[in-house]
């Protein structure tokens, strides 16, 4: 039995310089839920002895949680990150269509959405024209983006970008205006 559930329409394919990722073999509605993420809870100290590929096949799920399948990754650790996604986080563990996917395209999600921590940086080939070339444990803060993706990031950044803007208070924060 996996650990993480994934619609049963996904599936996984090579996905050119990205390696792998998640594909819909069907059109998705808006709202749709795509995966469901499990695995085992690993507090920072434990997560930190993970080999790398295991780290980047997590999901962080508080300031010092992380949740991954161990022993092996799963169909749905394979979803790439997308600066123009089609995807958003609700709760910590679950991703949801944020518009209407046609049949073929990739499944991906901004890091931002659920990452704070500097285990998965990368310079970002994902070539939409909001590409933000380097994707950082930092982009949530990043005014644009809190605004972008209003209801879309996990839980525990949703109230960690309510807490930044309460301690900023002329930023120019979502939760300002
Ligand atoms: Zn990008």
């Amino acid at each position: 039995m996996l650990q993480s559930w994934l619609i049963d329409v996904a599936e996984v394919r090579p996905a050119g310089a990205k390696g792998r990722g998640v594909f819909t073999t069907q059109a998705l509605a808006q709202s749709t839920v795509v995966s469901g993420f499990g695995g085992h809870v690993l507090g920072r100290r434990e997560f930190s002895k993970l080999p790398i590929d295991q780290q980047v096949h997590s999901l962080q799920i508080a300031e010092d949680l992380f949740m991954v399948c161990l022993p092996t990754s799963e169909p749905a650790d394979f979803f790439n990150h997308s600066c123009e996604p089609n995807l958003g986080v609700e709760g910590n563990i679950l991703l949801v269509a944020t518009r209407d996917i046609a049949a073929g395209e990739e499944l991906t999600f901004d890091y931002a959405m659920c990452d704070s921590d500097a285990y998965d940086e990368f310079e970002c080939e994902c070539q939409t024209p909001s590409c933000r070339t380097k994707v950082t444990g930092n982009d949530w803060m990043i005014p644009e983006l809190q605004q972008r993706y209003r209801g879309n990031f996990s839980s525990y950044l949703e109230r960690k970008i309510i807490d930044l803007n309460r301690s900023v208070p002329n930023s120019s924060g979502m939760l300002n205006g």
